[in-house]
């Protein structure tokens, strides 16, 4: 089985996993899961949400080797990244792992501000999970640009974390949470040098995009569905924003951090067609803004919990047609600095490039 196949079953179907960390629970981006590394690829895979029971796939835990079996038959090794900064604490004895967390193979992601203005209404995104680890007590609510750059720093020289992934919750400020970010970044930039991502929605007030400039490499401004009707239902918060103004904010990004630096994700198996994310896929790559696709991934406790993840096939039939519209326009994961589109843990878009 090729390597680019496994992981689209893996990001789709998950993996039972029994006798180690299954990873954490809830949180901004794709809680409830692991990283798997193995090939020449990392995965994040699914291990806690429901349809993981019905997964063929089992991760063997023995003498500090894990294994990977299909059906009881081994397919592969699996490695785990080191994340040594983790088990750290600041001075004021807050546990490193509460304030930032390794992500696929070398990236630090946090969630700079773990709250979200739509969380306590019906706006809210419904695969959304921002506010539960903070309930959980695995996070805390506003991590300060120094805790990032004291995290970042050891996360870089214990474990050779090589780029940064900063995320936030949407705040009521027509900023959305862009000054903490560019607040955080410099001071993580200053601290470590590394390059970093920052991921947003779209403000009315383009300007405010550019305060990133100066610290960050690389932008997401998340469209997660093409399809209005689906995105009704699913992020009533994010079809009030005219798809207009995501158009201009991508454009504006482009502008100002270069071709392949810019990301969206789009989450497949809402119930939008085919066609929606190829076609959507092709306008953004036509931009030069990468289209992170990634299957839905149902995380407990979020209202979408008992949904289930597209098939593969479905996955595999769109990661190839995209990744073709990607050759032709020279989009691709290999230019991007930082983040999402760097780690690739959650899309497989990469191993079809
Ligand atoms: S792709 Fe993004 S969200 Fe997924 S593990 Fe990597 S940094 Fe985290």
């Amino acid at each position: 089985m090729e390597t680019k196949d496994l992981k689209v079953d893996l990001l789709c179907l998950g993996a039972r996993v029994s006798g180690v960390e299954k990873g954490r629970k809830a949180g901004a981006g794709p809680a409830a899961g692991g990283m798997f590394i193995f090939g020449n690829t990392v995965a994040n895979v699914p291990t806690q949400s429901w349809f993981v029971a019905q997964s063929p796939y089992h991760l063997d835990v023995g003498n500090g080797t894990y294994i990977l079996k299909r059906d009881g038959e081994r397919i592969t090794d699996v490695r785990f990244p080191a994340t040594r900064f983790q088990e750290l604490k600041t001075k004021e004895s807050i546990p490193y792992y509460k304030i930032a967390l390794l992500h696929g193979m070398d990236c630090l992601a946090t969630t700079t501000i773990q709250t979200c203005v739509y969380w306590n209404t019906p706006k809210r995104c419904k695969f959304c999970a921002i506010e539960l680890s903070l309930k959980g007590g695995a996070t805390i609510a506003k991590k300060t640009p120094e805790q990032l750059a004291e995290v970042a720093l050891a996360a870089k020289e214990l474990d050779h974390v090589t780029h940064v992934t900063l995320t936030t919750g949407t705040t009521a400020t027509p900023d959305k949470g862009i000054n903490h970010l560019a607040e955080t970044a410099s001071a993580i930039k200053a601290a470590t040098g590394l390059p970093i991502h920052a991921q947003f929605e779209p403000p009315e007030e383009f300007s405010m995009i550019d305060r990133l400039y100066d610290s960050v490499d690389t932008v997401g401004i998340h469209v997660e569905s093409f399809d209005r009707t689906v995105l009704k239902e699913v992020a009533p918060c994010k079809v009030e924003i005219p798809f207009q103004q995501y158009i201009e904010a991508w454009k504006r990004s482009i502008e100002l951090f270069g071709e392949s630096q810019v990301s969206s994700y789009v989450i497949a198996g809402m119930g939008e067609r085919d066609e929606s994310i190829i076609e959507g896929s092709k306008m953004l790559a036509e931009l030069g803004v990468y289209p992170f696709i990634v299957p839905l991934r149902p995380i407990p406790g979020s209202d979408m919990e008992n949904d289930k993840p597209p098939s593969p096939d479905r996955m595999r039939h769109l990661y190839e047609i995209v990744a073709e519209l990607l050759h032709d326009t020279g989009v691709s994961w290999r230019k991007c600095k930082a983040g999402c589109v760097r780690c690739r843990a959650c899309s497989a878009l990469s191993d079809f490039e």
